[in-house]
Parts: C-alpha cells; sequence; structure tokens
C-alpha cells in the first residue's frame, strides 16, 4: 500500500513522502522496515495539502517517541531508527518504532536499558538486543530473538567483565 507519513517535529507537521519512504526500506529480521536516519529526518520538508498519495498522521504518543529515538541516534554512531506498519484485522494499519544498531553490518532491534556492573561501580546506557518484545511485532519472532542471542556481548567498559543483561554496545559512562 502507497502512502505519505505526517510527522510532527518539534511539534510541527512534517512530511514523510511515499518516494522518501521507499528511497529507505530495509529489510530487518526477515521483514521490511523504513530507515530514518538523521539525515532524513532532518531533510524532511513542513506537511502541505495535496500530496498526491493516501496520507497518514501519526499518533502525537508515536512521534514523540520518534523523536527521541532520532535524537539518541543522532548522539550515539551506530545507532539509527526504524518506523513500520502493521496492518490489523485485515484492515486497520498501526506503525512502530523501534532503534536499531548496526553489528558487522547487520541492522538489529534494540532495547536501550540503564545498567550497572555488578564487579566495579560503572553505571551507563546499554543496547540490549535480546528484549522479547522488541520482536513481538515480528512474523519469524522465534529465529529472530535466537538470532539476536547470539549477538556477541561486549563487556563492561570500565573492568571488560560481562554485564547481567546481554549489551552489544554499552555508553562510555553514566
Ligand atoms: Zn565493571
Amino acid at each position: 500500500m502507497d502512502y505519505s507519513l505526517i510527522v510532527k517535529k518539534h511539534g510541527v507537521p512534517h512530511m514523510l513522502s511515499n518516494s522518501v519512504l521507499r528511497a529507505n526500506t530495509q529489510i530487518i529480521d526477515g521483514e521490511m522496515v523504513y530507515m530514518l536516519s538523521t539525515d532524513v529526518w532532518d531533510s524532511l520538508q513542513e506537511a502541505s495539502s495535496g500530496q498526491g498519495f493516501l496520507t497518514i498522521t501519526l499518533p502525537d504518543y508515536l512521534c514523540e517517541i520518534l523523536e527521541k529515538k532520532i535524537e539518541f541516534a543522532r548522539k550515539n554512531i551506530g545507532f539509527s531508527t526504524i518506523v513500520y506498519d502493521r496492518l490489523y484485522r485485515g484492515t486497520e494499519i498501526s506503525f512502530l518504532t523501534d532503534t536499531v544498531y548496526d553489528c558487522d553490518g547487520r541492522w538489529n532491534r534494540v532495547a536501550i536499558e540503564n545498567a550497572s556492573c555488578n564487579h566495579c561501580h560503572w553505571r551507563g546506557l546499554i543496547a540490549n538486543p535480546t528484549v522479547p518484545g522488541l520482536f513481538d511485532p515480528v512474523k519469524n519472532r522465534d529465529e529472530a530473538l535466537r538470532k539476536a542471542a547470539a549477538l556477541p556481548q561486549v563487556g563492561c567498559p570500565q573492568c571488560q567483565k560481562l554485564l547481567s543483561n546481554h549489551a552489544i554496545w554499552t555508553s562510555k559512562s553514566v
């Protein structure tokens, strides 16, 4: 289905046009998603009428989550943001957004979590790819979870020992 999305940037409606969405498709966990790099986000134009395609306005709460994810990706190398649709009951489209992290050229859905090391006093953020809820919308959920669990873990940035949660990225400090 062809559509353009209206997203709010700082409360102002902006157009994610069908051509921009199409130019930024990726296959992640075996399914098509739209990749919103900070460059794509920054180049969005303010929405105007008469765009030609069906336009769908994303709900405010989703725009706020999306904007936070984009800003996180802007500050932290290797991250990007995806948005994708799901058809419910055959007719109703819902949209979802996730943060993804590039591991050796493969994008992985991740949850950004507060973490602390049990061996030293390090506290910071980690990217955890094994949170089951990340894959609830994915058709091949079990396979996606197995692949996520096989991703190489990084240790505590201070003492290098493994953290209690599966981390494929850590922030440098608190
Ligand atoms: Zn440590």
